[in-house]
């Protein structure tokens, strides 16, 4: 094997390269990173040649930022344009396989930082092409040969920017005319169970997965030229219900690959059995109870949401591959799915985006609610969120006086439990555990019988079995 001024190996994975300890920072937050992978001829290739346009590492100063864009070019005689994504979602893996070079997001909100041990090792981003090529014609052994552009002048990571979503854009299209019910088979990937071992990750015609580089005919060719890989196909087996977008073969696979934590995934469901997050999505949505409203946020966006949390905490309780009932990953082209959380309302019930992500989706959202939809610039606490909503009389404001007239007959409901004598049963029943979700906390006071009164705003709280029993 080619010897490399770093180690290489998946332990470094989950590498973190602080501030203090980084030479420099490419792309990111305070820049703009790239990441991109093209079919090319073979004869158009020059295999495992790395070319850098702009200052390379030993031209760089420490501690700065720096513009950032990696254009891969594959070539193999199976390789086609439906691989591009499929080996575009490898790169975040490979590169964080190399010691000292951190690697967040993808396509183009890539974030890399080179570590100071291994800056001193090497002076150029040479070798570092190397590797990842390296470990990318050894694990997809489709790829015959490859190549690798470095661009760090900042013109040029302009341009790139700019070509690159065009194809992105095109690339996100192609499931357009294409849906749920066209199809017989779904597809599935497991790359992200490495660090979310229950996240069960499906992708239809009608949903993109959550990190947004996988569509389904992404998935259909990985499928096809790597039938042992992380991609594979899912049976959908039969429809149970078309509004939530349940499916018996997406059950079954649900179960298998969450070891039997969870036995149901809803695919455009927000509140029941919703899809897993596992924490390389590019958006979070959440509930806001006060309003009875979702509102999503994107990696991006620094800023905080009306309930008062940024996207980075929101994403730290939503990931990890679990079913969090009122947080829902998704990737930015499932807002382009006409099945878009269509079981909860769809567009109807979203409430709150942030205006850069307002504007970059603006062609799909309906007209008629568009400008019903809060941003930072018009609410940025619950407060003004309910005013905005009420002035604009968005539709989620016709269910708060139909939520508010339950409330008032619950109260007298309970008045009258209260009042009457309490008969417990006397076989064993057993309270279950209430799925998670981000309510008001509920407020619990003394009753003036005694025992405690527990009252739940605005939530949503479904119960299988239920098992009180008497106590001894
Ligand atoms: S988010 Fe899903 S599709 Fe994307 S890499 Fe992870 S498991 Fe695969």
């Amino acid at each position: 094997m080619e010897e490399f001024p770093f180690e290489i190996s998946p332990m470094y994975e989950g590498e973190r390269i602080r501030k203090e300890g980084m030479f420099v920072e490419l792309g990111g937050p305070k820049s703009f990173g790239l990441e991109l992978v093209r079919a090319k001829p073979m004869d158009e290739i020059e295999d495992d040649k790395v070319k850098i346009i702009g200052p390379d590492l030993k031209d760089m100063k420490e501690g700065e930022t720096y513009p950032w864009a990696m254009i891969f070019h594959i070539g193999g005689e199976l390789v086609e344009t439906d691989l591009e994504s499929v080996v575009e979602r490898r790169v975040h893996d490979f590169i964080n396989y190399c010691q000292g070079i951190m690697h967040l997001n993808q396509r183009y909100d890539v974030w890399m930082r080179v570590s100071k041990d291994t800056a001193k090792k090497m002076d150029s981003f040479e070798p570092f092409g190397k590797a990842v090529m390296m470990l990318f014609k050894t694990e997809l052994p489709f790829i015959e040969k490859m190549q690798v552009t470095f661009y760090t002048d900042e013109e040029e990571v302009k341009k790139q920017m700019e070509t690159a979503k065009e194809i992105f854009k095109v690339r996100d299209a192609r499931t357009k005319d294409l849906h749920d019910e066209d199809v017989e088979v779904f597809y599935g990937c497991t790359l992200c169970q490495s660090f979310a071992p229950t996240n069960v990750c499906v992708v239809s015609p009608d949903r993109v997965s959550l990190c947004g580089a996988i569509n389904w005919f992404d998935g259909r060719a990985a499928a096809k030229v790597d039938p042992e890989g992380p991609q594979f196909e899912i049976a959908k087996g039969d429809l149970l219900d078309a509004n939530t977008g349940e499916y018996t073969g997406v059950n079954e696979i649900a179960k298998k690959l969450s070891s039997n934590e969870f036995d149901k995934i809803k695919l455009h469901s927000f509140f029941q059995s919703p899809h897993t997050s596992c924490g390389c999505f590019e958006v979070v949505g959440f509930f806001i109870p006060e309003v009875d409203g979702i509102g999503w946020v994107n990696r991006e966006y620094q800023g905080m949401a009306p309930n008062g949390i940024g996207f980075s905490t929101m994403a730290g309780q939503t990931g990890g591959g679990k079913q969090i009932v009122g947080f829902l990953g998704i990737g930015v082209n499932y807002f382009y799915s006409p099945k878009f959380i269509q079981a909860d309302g769809g567009w109807n019930r979203v409430v709150w985006l942030p205006s850069m992500l307002k504007e970059k989706i603006a062609e799909t959202i309906p007209p008629e609610i568009i400008d019903k939809i809060a941003t930072e610039k018009d609410a940025a606490d619950i407060q003004s969120l309910k005013a905005f909503l009420q002035e604009k009389n968005h539709p989620v404001v016709a269910t708060w006086a139909a939520a508010e007239e339950e409330e008032e007959g619950e109260e007298e409901e309970e008045v009258a439990v209260t009042a009457a004598p309490v008969m417990m049963p006397s076989a064993g029943y057993q309270m279950p555990a209430m799925a998670s979700m981000p309510m008001a906390m509920p407020m619990m006071s003394a009753g003036k019988t005694g025992g405690i009164k527990i009252t739940f705003k605005k939530a949503k709280i479904s119960i299988e079995r239920m098992v009180i029993s008497e106590k001894k």
